[in-house]
């Protein structure tokens, strides 16, 4: 898998692949990440890439040429590569999406900055757009990078087990079970006495029942899904 950043802040993202898992993968030959600065596509004299928004409203916004240059010159490298845009005003990104993404070749992430991209630049290049959550960041970056990490945790061979993802959250409607590491008493406090018994039908039954607890807390949106999935 091929990974472009489209940003005009590459400093920002490159720290993230000097350590841990997706180093790993780098190394491996999994993934490779390139980076594409819409500055370096400005015609503009002083490589200016944003202006006044038209028609009024606070804020600059992305000019659509450096972009355009920038995303045709990726395209014409390479005509599969999916290009997707970061942006509050889209769908949420959920694991499906993750599971989804990892079986492209290539994804190129455009991280807007300022007020956001001009839209016509969205609406001639986007294969897809997600936000990452009911919230406005400063930039782009941050959410791509975490739709890069979830998706290449996807990728064969990222992780160590792949057997993780079997059983994590959001692979079913249930949150996953905690989880305890040892000792088995720390300050006081033990693991769940049934954790200890090796009885591994009544570990199963106690870690579902402990997911529902959880899921009915945290994300009782969830919860109604897991039912309706029960009762088919
Ligand atoms: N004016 C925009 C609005 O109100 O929808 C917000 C622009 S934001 C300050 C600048 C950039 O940050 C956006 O173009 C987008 O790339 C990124 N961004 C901010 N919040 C985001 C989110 N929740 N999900 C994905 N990208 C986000």
């Amino acid at each position: 898998m091929k990974y472009t950043f489209v940003t005009l802040f590459p400093n920002l993202i490159e720290g993230y692949f000097k350590d841990s898992i997706l180093k790993r993968a780098i190394d491996k030959g999994i993934i490779e990440i390139d980076y594409l600065n819409p500055r370096d596509y400005s015609k503009n004299k002083h490589f200016k890439v944003d202006d006044t928004a038209v028609g009024g409203g606070a804020g600059m916004v992305m000019n659509p040429q450096p972009l355009f240059d920038a995303l045709d010159d990726l395209r014409c490298k390479d005509e599969n590569v999916h290009i997707v845009f970061l942006t509050p005003v889209a769908k949420p990104f959920v694991q499906n999406d993750a599971k989804r993404l990892a079986q492209k070749s290539h994804i190129a992430f455009v991280s807007g900055r300022y007020e956001g991209i001009d839209e016509r630049v969205i609406e001639k290049y986007a294969d897809e757009v997600f936000s990452i959550g009911d919230y406005v960041l400063t930039g782009g970056e941050l959410a791509s990078l975490i739709i890069c990490d979830a998706t290449s945790r996807n990728i064969e061979g990222v992780l160590g087990n792949s057997q993780s993802l079997e059983v994590e959250s959001f692979e079913t409607p249930l949150l996953e079970a905690p989880s305890f590491s040892k000792p088995k008493m720390y300050e006081g406090l033990s693991v769940p006495s049934e954790y200890l018994k090796g009885n591994h039908s009544k570990i199963r039954s106690l870690k579902l029942a402990l997911s529902e607890c959880k899921t009915k807390f945290f994300r009782p949106d969830e919860l109604k899904k897991y039912k309706v999935t029960a009762k088919l």
